[in-house]
């Protein structure tokens, strides 16, 4: 991975880039019961964004306190908002997967809505894409308003990430990251299901840089990430970057026939010095080496099924219930971002 850092800026340029001239940029957020802020989330960006030009593409991942409406009004005024409502809540990765989907820009930024992720750093990571960066990350040097409970879990995460996985992460960068056109068509191609987007926009590879920023606490309003969700997000990560938990199995199976191989010497000697229990010894050898073979054998089954279950469940990554300020020849198609059954197809 080629990691650049903020002082990077203003190295020589890629020529295969050519220098990049900005056309669109399209700014993306996932919106869950964000009535408090959309407001003020619109406001702060369309600041930040001064004589850019840019388009809002904002996902309601089925919120249920009247952020639609506030979206919709936004959206009435504004034909730079455009609005993709999913037909329930799918979840944060998803809903800013979809929001990707929708995004016609030449540089995408995702950021979260809840302000914690200050717009006015795009203009900063702006500079980066123009110097011929792909994929640019913020990082964050501190975290304001954050329980402490967050920030070990936190750290947790990352650093058993680090241990199990195959990408390299960098510690503190959350979603809130810039990509390039070529580096958002690779990352949409992936279509798997447990998706970890800042693994899978590390994976991508390109040119990557990071910028740091402070973190602030959020504008209003409460985490949406629940204990549970935090769990499950965590596995999802782990799951789609690594093997090793199903390899756990293997391992363990050859641990424990490995006893049981040492056992036999043992129970040898036991029966030469005398003190021996009738039955025991054999017993427990055949349970242990039959019990390590089956281990083995289903450690082996499951890293097909691991992989097998990655590929076959080809479901749609989520539904769409309208757009507003997108066109339908505007939309992606069925196939891979799955909007309303196709003609002769059965869902
Ligand atoms: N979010 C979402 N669907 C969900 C959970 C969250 O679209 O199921 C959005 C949420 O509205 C916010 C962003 O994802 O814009 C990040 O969520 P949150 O701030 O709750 O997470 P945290 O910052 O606490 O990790
Ligand atoms: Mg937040």
């Amino acid at each position: 991975m080629t990691s650049l850092h903020d002082s990077d800026v203003g190295q020589p340029v890629d020529p295969a880039d050519g220098g990049r001239s900005l056309k669109l940029l399209s700014v993306v957020a996932p919106v869950y019961n964000e009535v408090a802020i959309i407001e003020q989330f619109y406001s702060r960006v369309c600041a930040a964004l001064n004589g850019v030009g840019f388009e809002m593409v904002l996902v309601d991942d089925g919120s249920s306190d009247g952020s639609d409406i506030e979206l919709l009004k936004l959206a009435s005024n504004d034909p730079r908002v455009r609005v993709v409502q999913l037909s329930r809540n799918f979840g944060h990765q998803t809903a800013l997967t979809a929001g990707l989907d929708h995004a016609r820009g030449d540089a995408v930024v995702m950021l979260d809505a809840d302000l914690q992720d200050p717009p006015e750093l795009i203009p900063r990571m702006l500079d980066h894409w123009r110097a011929g960066c792909d994929v640019i990350y913020a990082v964050r040097e501190q975290r304001e308003g954050e329980s402490h409970f967050k920030l070990a879990t936190a750290r947790w995460f990352y650093s058993l990430f680090d241990r199990l996985a195959q990408v390299e992460l960098q510690h503190n960068s959350g979603d809130f990251r810039m990509l390039d056109r070529r580096a958002l068509d690779a990352l949409l191609s992936m279509r798997e299901r447990n998706r970890f987007l800042r693994g899978m926009t590390v994976w991508v590879g390109y040119r990557q840089a990071a910028v740091p920023y402070t973190r602030d606490r959020r504008y209003a309003g409460v985490t949406k990430y629940t204990i549970s969700k935090m769990m499950r997000f965590s596995l999802d990560a782990i799951s789609s970057f690594s093997h090793r938990p199903l390899q756990l199995a293997t391992l363990l199976g050859f641990l424990i026939s490995t006893l049981a191989f040492i056992a036999i010497p043992v129970v040898i000697v036991l029966r030469l010095l005398g003190s021996y229990l009738p039955g025991f010894g054999s017993l427990t050898i055949a349970v242990l080496l039959l019990g390590g073979i089956q281990l083995i054998a289903i450690g082996i089954i499951g890293e097909y099924v691991g992989r097998i279950y990655d590929e076959v469940k080809g479901r749609p990554l989520y539904l769409v219930r309208g757009r507003v300020n997108i066109p339908d020849d505007e939309a992606p198609p069925v196939s891979t971002a799955s909007a309303p059954s196709q003609p002769g197809r059965t869902m």
